[in-house]
This record gives structure tokens, C-alpha cells and sequence, in this order.
């Protein structure tokens, strides 16, 4: 992946979106493109000493990580409090459903979108059951290729 072109994308999608892409939310975002893991605010503070030698305090990795999330180039994972890259920036999730493929050996996230479709017959089922869905965001424990080779 082409990171630079990433970042410039990215840094598009903040300006549509009304917010800028300082250099701090760009470190933190780059630091999230170039690794195929989910990272935690602790990672990502360790991650952003190593790699440009600042020191942001967690506080301020979780107010970057919002402002991440809600221009939509970075994505929560609900279950283990992690962070990771949107796999299509610059993209728009409005169509679909975020769904994660999450390998439980090896950590890699791949982020894979469902269509609305899916979800909506989801969102009928649970009609029926008399519940309604408040987060249709899907997280899946599996395991990848790569691992299950090497078990
Ligand atoms: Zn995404
Ligand atoms: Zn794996």
C-alpha cells in the first residue's frame, strides 16, 4: 500500500468533512495504515515515540482517535478496544455494514463491508424477536490462512 497516497487521500477526506489533518493526527494515522494489526492508544503512543520521536500523552491519542473515527478513516473494534485503519481510505461506508475478520492467533484485521441488504434482514429477524439492533458493527474471531498453515 501506498502510504503517502493514502495520507493525501485521507487528508481530503478531513478538509470535505470540516477538520485538517495536523501533523499529530497524521502520525497517529499513518502509524495505524502501516500496520496490519489493531493497536490500542498505548500502542499507539509507543508506535509514535519510535517512529517520530513525540511524545503524545494516551488523552491525547484518544481525542485523535475520535476525530479519526468520525471523518470515518479509522475504525474502533468494539470487543478489544483497538484501533485500525479504514482499508478503503478514502471511502464511504454509507452502503455497508462494517464487518471485521479478526485472526485470533496472529491479530491481523481485515475489514470487509456487507451490504445493506444483509443487515437489513438481520434488523427484520431481530424485529420479529422484538429487539431492536443498535450497532450493526460485526467483529469475527477466525483464524487466517497464513496460521492455520503454520498449525
Ligand atoms: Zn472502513
Ligand atoms: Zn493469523
Amino acid at each position: 500500500m501506498d502510504t503517502e497516497a493514502v495520507l493525501q487521500g485521507a487528508a481530503q477526506v478531513c478538509a470535505e468533512r470540516g477538520g485538517k489533518l495536523t501533523i499529530k493526527r497524521r502520525q497517529v494515522l499513518a502509524s495505524l495504515i502501516a500496520s496490519d494489526k489493531a493497536m490500542s492508544a498505548y500502542d499507539l503512543a509507543d508506535k509514535c515515540k519510535d517512529a517520530y520521536g513525540v511524545r503524545l500523552f494516551p488523552m491525547s491519542i484518544y481525542r485523535i482517535l475520535e476525530f479519526l473515527q468520525t471523518v470515518g478513516l479509522v475504525h474502533q473494534l468494539k470487543t478489544t478496544n483497538k484501533f485500525i485503519a479504514c482499508a478503503h481510505i478514502p471511502c464511504d461506508h454509507a452502503d455497508n455494514t462494517l464487518q471485521f475478520l479478526i485472526c485470533k492467533e496472529c491479530n491481523r484485521v481485515e475489514e470487509v463491508g456487507i451490504t445493506n441488504s444483509l443487515s437489513e434482514g438481520l434488523a427484520k429477524t431481530l424485529d420479529s424477536l422484538g429487539f431492536r439492533l443498535m450497532n450493526d458493527q460485526v467483529e469475527l474471531e477466525c483464524v487466517c490462512n497464513n496460521c492455520s498453515a503454520t498449525a
